[in-house]
């Protein structure tokens, strides 16, 4: 390390531990730091900025990588206060904002214009299924999301879709051209999708060497924390970027037990992949975790040591003990619920703690809503952290499909919403005709409209004419000087009008009219409150803030209890948190198991995450009943718990009324025993895995509890009469086994 790096920041070394200050001070081109949770890793990345700002590379020279907005704020911030704002500010953000960002200056080389809309998951749905149609395709052969997700999947992987990417189902329906036609679809929409941001950039940097060149003067020094959840596409951008032959100053920081977006394409093996790639990269490993004490570290590290793919990792702690890991059974999230609010209160009126302390990481967002009821109750602020749903709602929607065209009036998508939004005459049939007019003559829906096909009826022609004028007026003003506030108004005066007046002639249902008024008014108000913020930005801009916004951006500050999804909570840190719905089927998620060994690890590294985030306190807790739209599933503990040493767990035992054996597993005792038995129904039983016995006058019956003197409380899922009775039971924390049935008693008899 040069004596230089040392002595210009001592300040800067000071808190670190050897190992993080070799990271920090790392010289010698490609670095990869692997470690385990809340180990130091993003403090890693920030001190490394710093020193590099404080040795005199101004900020713009630097190029860091985050996996959400919010992360990339943090960071800024983070490094600001390590530097005293002395530098300029690096450059700090997500692939997908800088993607969208240095493609806005490429537009031209990909056949876009720099102000390309960008389709998120729904307006991809929304242009499949138009393509479908044009194709001849009914949507009953193929589901639209299924082709979404086989179109992402091979632009994850780093390459357009081709036919063979489709699903066969497609193929047989005659769609092998819905790949081509969608790439058609976008390019006349002047659109891209998520996948295209970070494709595109990666194919052209490696197709024109001088534009990777210039982008490498310009960010000399790269670094990417989260690394783990790089997926192909990725990484070929950052391998176009920092050639491992020019021996790059390029940091990667990551947890391959982090690991936890499989499903978009992310690999474990990418932690192996760097060295392989930028061979000779060095290697620093920190193995103190700073965040959370013993029991809860290591109730952690047990949990995942159960997957067989991993790089291996010690991590330590001198926080302490602390307290063990709690496990809560209850009979209903209703329960579960009450219950996490109360305690909420009691450890922010012991503790002096705040609200703000806390979070409840969900499997699931969904999982929330017997949440959000129970802290209103208890008085505790609370806020769910869902970024996009705001923005996913219907008005909202049609809303920005306005605005959008007001930028791009090419974009197809927005077009055919914001048609319909009010509607104005141009029914199902002309927009058909129109369609299929536009795809045949290679033009978007807009340029069409503006020489409509004859086969439209005239009344319809009309309106689209006029549709389109006034498209013409809006984006005229969006390009002129006028303040984005007024341009917004102007824009969605037609919406609002017209929501405004169905609101007022439909009184049974303006409450719901009324707000939905309301959202768009909101919407009004977030433009106005970002022109304040920036006031040169353009509309553009704004744009590209809604479809880059994800759950984990909204992160409250401070003053309430955040409720978010494991996902979202990636690289945070509570010093309470709460792992509802910790159940079989729900974390791990019955999806996932489908998905066997692979979808189960990833379950694993996910509980891992979620279980690493808390400081202090950790609950895990489980209901004995859980009700989705279409069922009552009546649930296990997750094997996770299981997997935790019973030396870590604090299990809340209440007094057996019974058989009095308190286990540490198979003896967890709910909050309201006797609800259940009573409903110890088996007609209530009706998740498929049961094998449904119950004929006979055997008194064993699918769905009754029963009592193992070495295996605890269980749940009978099947019944196999031969010489002797099996019983096929799912035992609490143990998981399902075959047993005789006369080693068992039935438990619900009082
Ligand atoms: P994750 O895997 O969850 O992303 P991480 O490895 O990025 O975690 P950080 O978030 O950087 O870990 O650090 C975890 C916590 O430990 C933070 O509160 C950080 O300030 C603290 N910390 C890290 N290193 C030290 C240190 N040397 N001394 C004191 N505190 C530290
Ligand atoms: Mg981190």
């Amino acid at each position: 390390m040069p004596p230089s790096s040392t002595a210009s920041a001592p300040d800067l070394l000071a808190g670190l531990n050897p190992a993080q200050r070799a990271a920090v001070t790392h010289h010698a081109g490609p670095l990869l730091v692997l470690a385990g949770a809340g180990s130091g890793k993003t403090r890693v990345v920030t001190h490394r900025i710093a020193l590099r700002l404080r040795e005199g590379l101004p900020g713009h020279h630097v190029l860091a990588l985050t996996f959400t907005n919010k992360a990339a704020a943090e960071m800024r911030a983070r490094v600001d206060a390590l530097t005293g704002g002395a530098s300029t500010s690096p450059n700090v953000g997500t692939f997908h904002a800088t993607s969208a960002r240095l493609l806005r200056q490429w537009a031209p080389r990909i056949g876009r214009g720099a102000n390309f809309t960008i389709y998120d998951d729904d307006d991809q749905i929304a242009a499949i299924k138009r393509v479908l149609k044009a194709q001849g395709v009914g949507e009953k052969s193929v589901k639209p999301s299924e082709v979404r997700e086989a179109f992402d999947r091979a632009k994850n992987e780093g390459r357009l879709p081709e036919a063979g990417d489709l699903p066969p189902t497609l193929l047989a329906a005659g769609g092998a051209g819905v790949a081509d036609a969608y790439e058609a679809e976008l390019l006349r929409s002047n659109a891209l999708d998520f996948g295209d941001l970070i494709l595109r950039v990666a194919q052209l940097l490696e197709r024109e060497p001088e534009l990777a060149a210039q982008l490498r003067r310009r960010w000399p020094v790269v670094l990417v924390d989260e690394f783990q959840d790089t997926n192909p596409a990725q990484m070929r951008w950052l391998r176009a970027l920092s050639p491992p032959e020019t021996c790059p100053d390029l940091t990667v920081v990551g947890d391959d037990d982090q690991a936890i977006y499989g499903w978009r394409g992310a690999d474990v093996r990418n932690m192996l992949a760097f060295e392989q790639t930028w061979a000779g990269a060095s290697v620093v490993r920190l193995e103190q975790n700073y965040r959370s004490t013993a029991h809860i570290l290591a109730a952690a590290n047990a949990v995942v040591a159960h997957n067989t793919e991993r790089l291996g990792k010690t991590l330590f702690t001198d926080a302490g003990d602390g307290h063990r890991v709690e496990v809560e059974a209850f009979e209903s999230p209703r329960d579960e619920a009450r219950w996490v609010a109360g305690r909420v209160r009691t450890l922010c009126r012991d503790e002096a703690l705040g609200p703000g302390d806390f979070a409840v990481l969900l499997r699931t967002a969904s999982l929330s809503l017997d949440l959000e009821e129970a802290f209103r109750a208890a008085g505790v602020p609370a806020v769910q952290v869902r970024g996009r749903s705001f923005y996913d709602r219907a008005e909202v929607r049609d809303a920005v499909a306005w605005l959008r065209l007001a930028v791009n009036p090419h974009d197809d998508v927005a077009f055919q919403r914001a048609i319909g939004a009010p509607s104005r005459g141009v029914g199902e049939t002309s927009l058909e005709a129109l369609s299929k007019a536009a795809a045949e003559a290679q033009l978007s829906l807009y340029s069409r409209a503006l020489m409509p096909p004859a086969s439209i009826k005239a009344k319809a022609r009309g309106a689209l004419a006029t549709f389109s004028s006034l498209l013409d007026e809006h984006r005229a003003l969006a390009a002129s000087q006028t303040p984005l506030s007024q341009v917004s108004q102007t824009v969605l005066a037609p919406l609002l009008e017209a929501m405004r007046a169905q609101a007022l002639a439909t009184r049974d249902r303006s409450e719901e009219l009324a707000q939905r008024v309301e959202n768009v008014e909101r919407l009004v108000v977030a433009i106005r409150e970002f022109s304040r913020e920036q006031p040169d930005a353009p509309l553009d801009a704004w744009l590209e803030r809604v479809k880059l916004v994800s759950d984990a951006d909204a992160v409250p500050e401070g003053t309430a209890v955040s409720m978010l999804t494991v996902h979202a909570a990636k690289g945070l840190e509570f010093p309470v948190c709460f792992v509802i719905g910790f159940e079989e089927g729900t974390f791990p998620h019955a999806r996932a198991l489908r998905d066997g060994e692979v979808g189960l690890d990833e379950e694993r590294r996910l509980a891992y995450v979620a279980m690493t985030r808390a400081r202090q306190r950790l609950t895990l807790s489980w209901c004995r009943e859980r009700r989705t739209f279409t069922e009552t599933r009546h649930c296990t503990p997750s094997r996770f718990i299981g997997e935790v040493p019973t030396e870590h767990i604090e299990a809340r035992v209440e007094p057996e009324p019974s058989r009095a054996v308190a286990r540490p597993f198979g003896g967890l005792r709910g909050r309201s025993e006797r609800s259940t038995r009573r409903s110890s129904d088996a007609d209530l039983y009706a998740d498929p895995v049961y094998e449904d016995d119950t004929g006979g006058d055997s008194p064993w019956r699918v769905g009754m509890w029963v009592w193992h003197g070495d295996l605890g409380r269980g749940r009978v899922v099947g019944v196999s009469r031969g010489v002797r009775t099996t019983l096929q039971v799912e035992f609490d924390g143990v998981g399902r086994r075959s047993v005789i049935a006369s080693w068992v008693s039935p438990y619900d008899a009082p």
